[in-house]
């Protein structure tokens, strides 16, 4: 039986969106994480110290929740077990051209709203 090869060109992660911008891990003004591709939801999310006993995070289950526009990732600290979720927004443009254009003919727009876009409100007031 002959499984067919993936391509070995290293320098084209498919999980990696060569066009992300400086929006990406902004919020938006519902709180969510801008996500620009996959890769940039774990790297976020194992960096994340967990708030009980500051351990890295690992990510244990992934929630698609495309017809919001989110994804969502849950993790579990290694050392006291405790959870923590995080919600990414892929509704934005960034995000949506990637997947249409790793996915060509199969990508399918599941979320009607319109793209989020990052918020750009006033900083901490003194
Ligand atoms: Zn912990």
């Amino acid at each position: 039986m002959a499984f067919r090869r993936r391509s070995s060109n290293r320098a084209v992660d498919p999980g990696l969106n060569p066009n992300r911008t400086a929006d990406l891990y902004q919020r938006t003004s519902e709180g969510y994480i801008i996500a620009h591709d996959i890769a940039s939801q774990y790297e976020y999310a194992q960096e994340q110290a967990c708030v009980h006993c500051g351990s890295r995070l690992t990510v244990i289950a992934q929630i698609n929740r495309s017809f919001q526009g989110l994804n969502e990732l849950v993790t579990a600290c290694p050392n006291c077990g405790k959870n923590t979720s995080f919600i990414f927004d892929i509704s934005n443009e960034v995000y949506q051209s990637w997947l249409a254009e790793r996915l060509g003919d199969l990508y399918v727009r599941n979320y009607d709203g319109s793209p989020r876009q990052p918020h750009r409100g006033h900083q901490n007031r003194t």
